[in-house]
């Protein structure tokens, strides 16, 4: 049985003051919970400070974004070696806002998947459509393609030590999720790709739903087959919502 993951997207908020606080509320609330994995991606400055709060905690942590290159003059950008340095386990790779915002496409996703792995670290890689690209009937082109070029450059044994995450760009932020039976679609096209190349790496593969997830839409979505936990985003702030979706990615392992 693949073990849940339920990670919160904390994208670009939080103070050290505010981080203090929501992480305080999730390590006492996570206290008891067993059978489902709880993480937070947090802004890079954070990252020691969150760290250390979280040292001896059952809540892992992990970065938002990291460079394709090793090291060098790549001014502004993070390692996966300097995120390694800090004990960080997840980083979120080809999120919907760095593709579209900041026009990373799927050669430069893998190459950030691969310098991730390189690492040792868990990558959690994001695909979805477009809103445009759904009504269009293109939604199983369009994630099969931001799979396939991970999957080509890396092999299907990559996604061994890997996450995938759907999410659908017009869910994001929005308030608008997709229906358990929309998400469980995508998501078993999803393993059925991966399987082509590996059923073993494709069984186990945690395949976590992402777009305006909340306490009252997880359990329904968790509830599907191939949904192992979701990506969180503005959730993820409020410590009662984020835990209420832990709590209901718990109960579908019960
Ligand atoms: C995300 O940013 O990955 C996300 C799913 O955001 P939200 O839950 O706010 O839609």
């Amino acid at each position: 049985m693949r073990n849940r993951l339920v990670a919160g997207n904390w994208k670009m908020h939080g103070s050290r003051a505010q981080n203090r606080a929501l992480l305080d509320g999730l390590v006492h609330g996570l206290r008891d919970r067993r059978g489902v994995e709880a993480a937070v991606c947090v802004p890079y400055p954070y990252l020691a400070e969150v760290a250390a709060q979280l040292a001896g905690t059952p809540l892992a942590w992990g970065a938002q974004n990291a460079s394709e290159h090793a090291q060098g003059a790549y001014t502004g950008e993070v390692s996966a070696a300097m995120l390694a340095e800090f004990g960080c386990r997840y980083v979120i790779v080809g999120h919907s806002e760095r593709r579209q915002l900041f026009g990373e496409d799927d050669a430069r996703v893998a190459a950030k998947f691969a310098a991730v792995r390189a690492r040792g670290l868990l990558p959690i890689l994001c695909v979805g459509e477009s809103l445009a690209e759904r009504d269009r009937g293109q939604t199983e082109g369009v994630v099969a393609r931001q799979l396939h070029a991970v999957l080509d450059a890396e092999g299907a044994s990559a996604l061994a030590h890997a996450v995938l995450a759907y999410e659908p760009v017009w869910a994001i932020g929005t308030g608008r999720t997709a229906t358990p039976d929309q998400a469980q679609a995508v998501h078993a096209f999803l393993r059925a790709r991966v399987a082509e190349r590996d059923g073993k790496v494709a069984g186990g593969l945690r395949i976590l739903y992402g777009g305006s997830v909340k306490a009252a839409n997880a359990g329904a979505l968790f509830a599907m087959p191939d949904i192992d936990g979701g990506l969180i985003g503005g959730a993820s702030l409020v410590a009662e919502e984020f835990l209420a979706i832990v709590g209901a990615a718990a109960q579908q392992r019960t």
